[in-house]
């Protein structure tokens, strides 16, 4: 590895000797990106690496709320602003009792490449809280949300940092988060927050984007390689949250078979390809468990996951695989397994489901992968479209939105193809697109001063 890139990573590995996720973050992208900092002998006096991989800003919050019992509860917020390079922060946050700084740091880092990746004028950010939204009462989301809010209010704003939401965050989280903005700022600034409902400042089609994104992005993949496409394919698709949910119908709608989908739990498969319209009915309107799928089809099969490193979703043979739900889901032992069953591509929805040796597993293996920080842009794109109808006080069509989140997903799938051919790396989407986003970083970087 080239000497500077080895310094800058030991250093990194010796400051945050506890934060396993947020470090294969940057393993995988400072990895990728070697044959730039060959050819830029002038960026190790510039420290443009050292600068990269620290955040900017990491606030962190006590978030003290009172449940139905009246106990009061205490959890712990964080808000990391990483880079402001070349736009407000902008990510997610993540309401799941498995948030620590490790796993903020992580996803914060990711969000500066792949809001580059876009193309729009976002910077990189992220945030939540240990809080775990699974079981509690509306009124004990909506308390713990104006809680959390009465706190991070005042490290946010439409041109400072804008949030939106992720796992455990969804419509409900964001209607309440927004309110008490609202009421502690007194104005309506509707570019503070996005993923908002339509009708108080939303979009049409950010719902759906993250999970049509993806498949637009796997849809340009598939043609450049051999002029492939999703017809009559096989898909399994794992979650099924909101990114799970729009991948599977953007699929289906492509002409796919999807046939199998899960929850933290376990997986269902259901070979006759599955009812996504009761998959909806379980998870968007009663907030159920993927099991609860059998009281719809008897026939369906259920499989408990025992062991996650094994998940039994990737056991299911078939074309196309779309790890929608976490981080580390998809294991060495799980790739091997989509492998023998004769998996053709690999699309990741979630942040960082694959683990470094999976992925290394499946390249190696011939399998077309689509990283995640490219292919679920949709996202965030789609939440940068959001701004843009604030900032205009004006609404697209649903139609308006989703022909530019598609012109979006295929110019980054473009940028990460052209960047793997420039370095001699063609087909490897991973460098591909770390390569890509961090030209963009470091040019606004340059550009900058040191700052
Ligand atoms: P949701 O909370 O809507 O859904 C998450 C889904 O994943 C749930 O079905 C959940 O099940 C499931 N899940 C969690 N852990 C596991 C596991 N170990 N095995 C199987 N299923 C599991 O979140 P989103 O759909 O919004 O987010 C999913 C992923 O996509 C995350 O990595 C997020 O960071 C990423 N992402 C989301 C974007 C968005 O716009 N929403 C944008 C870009 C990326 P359970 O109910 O059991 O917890």
């Amino acid at each position: 590895m080239n000497k500077y890139l080895e310094k800058v990573l030991a250093k990194v590995e010796a400051k945050n000797p506890n934060e396993p996720e947020y470090l294969q973050a940057v393993k995988e992208v400072l990895s990728s990106i070697e044959p730039v900092i060959d050819a830029n002998p002038d960026f190790e006096k510039l420290a443009i690496l050292e600068r990269i991989v620290e955040p900017e800003r990491i606030i962190t919050f006590r978030v003290p709320w009172v449940d139905d019992n009246g106990q009061v509860q205490v959890n712990r917020g964080f808000r990391v602003q990483y880079s402001s390079l070349i736009g407000p922060y902008k990510g997610g946050l993540r309401f799941h009792p498995s948030v620590n700084q490790s796993i903020m740091k992580f996803l914060g880092f990711e969000q500066i490449f792949k809001n580059a990746l876009s193309g729009l004028p976002i910077g990189g950010g992220k945030g939540g809280s240990d809080f775990d939204p699974k079981g509690k009462s509306d009124a004990e989301v909506m308390r713990f949300c104006q809680s959390f809010m009465t706190e991070l209010y005042r490290h946010i704003g439409q041109d400072v940092d804008v949030p939106a939401g992720d796992i455990g965050v969804g419509g409900r989280e964001i209607g309440f988060l927004f309110g008490q903005y609202k009421r502690i700022r007194n104005g309506y600034e509707g570019g503070v927050l996005t993923g908002k409902a339509v009708g108080y400042g939303g979009s049409l089609a950010r719902t759906q984007a993250t999970g049509y994104g993806l498949i637009y992005y796997m849809r340009e993949m598939l043609k450049a390689n051999g002029g492939q496409t999703f017809e009559g394919k096989t898909v399994t698709i794992s979650g099924s949250g909101n990114v799970a949910i729009y991948a599977c119908e953007k699929a289906q709608e492509y002409g796919a078979k999807v046939v199998a989908m899960s929850d933290s739990n376990g997986c269902i498969y259901d070979k006759n390809g599955i009812d996504l319209a009761a998959i909806k009915e379980i998870k968007e309107v009663k907030r159920g468990r993927v099991k609860d799928y059998l009281n719809y089809h008897a026939d369906a099969k259920y499989m408990e996951t025992a062991d996650r490193n094994d998940a039994p979703i990737w056991t299911i043979k078939s074309d196309i695989a779309l790890p929608c739900a976490t981080q580390n889901e998809l294991s060495l032992t799980s790739a091997k397994k989509l492998v023998a069953n004769g998996v053709i591509a690999v699309g990741e929805g979630a942040n960082m489901p694959s683990t470094e040796e999976a992925i290394e597993y499946l390249q190696e293996n011939k399998v077309l992968f689509a990283p995640a920080k490219a292919a679920n842009a949709g996202g965030v794109s789609t939440s940068a479209i959001e701004m843009s109808q604030n900032s205009m006080r004006y609404y697209y069509t649903f139609e308006e939105v989703d022909k530019r989140l598609d012109a979006i997903m295929t110019n980054i799938f473009k940028a990460c193809d052209e960047a793997s051919k420039q370095y001699g790396m063609e087909g490897n989407y991973v460098a591909g697109a770390n390569i890509a986003a961090f030209q963009t970083i470091s040019k606004a970087m340059l550009a900058q001063g040191v700052v």
